[in-house]
């Protein structure tokens, strides 16, 4: 396991300083973060690297997931699709799944979490379990990973009231906070840089991946890693490439894998494969959990990163195209504005045309990539890596910890 010392060759010294110096305030606190998923999907990826170092900094933190089958997951992604604005119904008989399921891992969790100092519970699907706690004798934060700003009106009729008991809740961005009685702040997540995910590469190990998914080093490639996901909207980047296509021979890399919590990831990609069907520059990938050295390559590989979605929460994928110097062209949505700056590190567009046109302007403009790619790595730097995620966290324990009440407070 790597320390966090080593990222002062990428932060500087001072950072680390100052997290520590933050987590002095902290020592001994019992933290624990419960989620859906151990892999696959952002929130995932996040934790894995924040529970290790939050524990080197003296903070003796648990990470939890709650488990359920098909019919569990299938209700919670309809609170994910309704949360981020599909009009859905919930209806009575899912809300019984959901609490039941719920109240079969509180059985488990209950000890440990009735015991916490801090309790993150991140996204809907364990949101039920504060319920589940009476004895609670810590402070309770919901974190919302995703875009909530105009929910579905049955969804949010039944989490907001259950949201409500929560003493905190976090949001990527203001846009996403809602009107609750409690504190809400505002973290935006961030990447791991010396992870197998983003660590540099040599070429050798590059060219392996070219060869293996038989890419042509010749000619231009575009990379969307994702859940098969519709929000993600792969068959709108298929429909983009379609027009670029008749223009310039660039190859498409549609890249992901399923999450444990994602029922829907298989029907999608079927369509998307199907969609692909005959054309031997569109390579649709279904990847392991861990394969984190393969999409580090793929991104590395591309000219052009897309992230074309719909919705998002926040796109760790864009900030990690971003970091290793590519140009990012995104849906002009959520987290991805925080992140894409219009002719700065890539162009934000909203729809296959778009994207299309930014693709060939920006092929056609080799020495603009270059410059986005320069701009896009230093952005991630100062906004995006973990050292500043884990500062605002470290910030927001201390200030819960001493009772600040503020309604809307940047952490940072
Ligand atoms: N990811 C992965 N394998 C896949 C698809 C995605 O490891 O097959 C990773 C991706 O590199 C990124 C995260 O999962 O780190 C996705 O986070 P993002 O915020 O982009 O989207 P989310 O899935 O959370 O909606």
């Amino acid at each position: 396991m790597r320390s966090l010392r080593e990222y002062e060759k990428i932060v500087g010294t001072a950072v680390l300083n100052q997290l520590e110096q933050l987590a002095g305030n902290l020592t001994g606190l019992k933290v624990v973060h419960v989620n859906s998923t151990k892999s696959g999907g952002g929130v995932a990826e996040i934790l894995a690297w924040m529970i290790p170092f939050m524990q080197e900094l003296g903070i003796e933190t648990a990470w939890e997931v709650i488990k359920g089958d098909g019919t569990f997951f299938n209700v919670t992604k309809t609170f994910h699709n309704g949360l981020q604005g599909q009009p859905v119904n919930l209806l009575p008989s899912q809300i019984k799944a959901y609490e039941q399921t719920s109240a079969e891992n509180a059985e488990r969790l209950r000890p440990i979490l009735e015991a916490a100092d801090m309790v993150f519970v991140h996204d809907p699907q364990p949101a039920f379990l504060l319920r589940l706690c009476p004895n609670r004798q810590g402070t309770w934060i919901w974190r919302c990973h995703i875009d909530a700003s105009h929910p579905s009106r049955s969804v949010w009729k039944y989490l907001r009231p259950l949201l409500e008991g929560y003493d905190a809740s976090i949001f990527s961005m203001a846009e996403f906070s809602k009107s609750l009685p409690h504190p809400q702040f505002l973290i935006a997540p961030s990447i791991d840089p010396l992870s197998e995910k983003n660590i540099e590469l040599k070429q050798r190990e590059k060219n392996e991946i070219r060869n293996r998914f038989s890419l042509d080093p010749k000619r231009p490639i575009l990379t969307q890693i994702s859940r098969y996901d519709r929000f993600k909207d792969p068959l709108g980047v298929i429909e983009g490439y379609r027009l670029i296509r008749k223009f310039t021979p660039v190859q498409l890399v549609l890249a992901g894998g399923g999450a444990d919590d994602d029922p829907e990831g298989a029907e999608v990609l079927r369509q998307v494969e199907e969609a692909a069907a005959g054309d031997p520059d569109i390579h649709v990938l279904s990847l392991p959990a861990d394969a984190h050295l393969t999409i580090n390559a793929l991104q590395r590989l591309s000219d052009i990163i897309i992230q074309k979605s719909t919705r998002e929460g926040f796109g760790l994928t864009v900030t990690e195209g971003l970091w290793k110097g590519k140009p990012v062209i995104g849906g002009d949505v959520g987290g991805i504005r925080l992140q894409v700056i219009n002719y700065h590190t890539g162009f934000l567009v909203n729809s296959p045309e778009g994207m299309s046109q930014r693709v060939r302007y920006l092929l056609n403009h080799q020495n603009m990539m270059q410059i986005m790619g320069i701009k896009g790595r230093e952005f991630v730097r100062e906004n995006f890596l973990l050292t500043r995620h884990l500062r605002e966290y470290l910030t927001l324990m201390v200030g819960l910890r001493r009772g600040f009440t503020d309604r809307l407070i940047a952490a940072a």
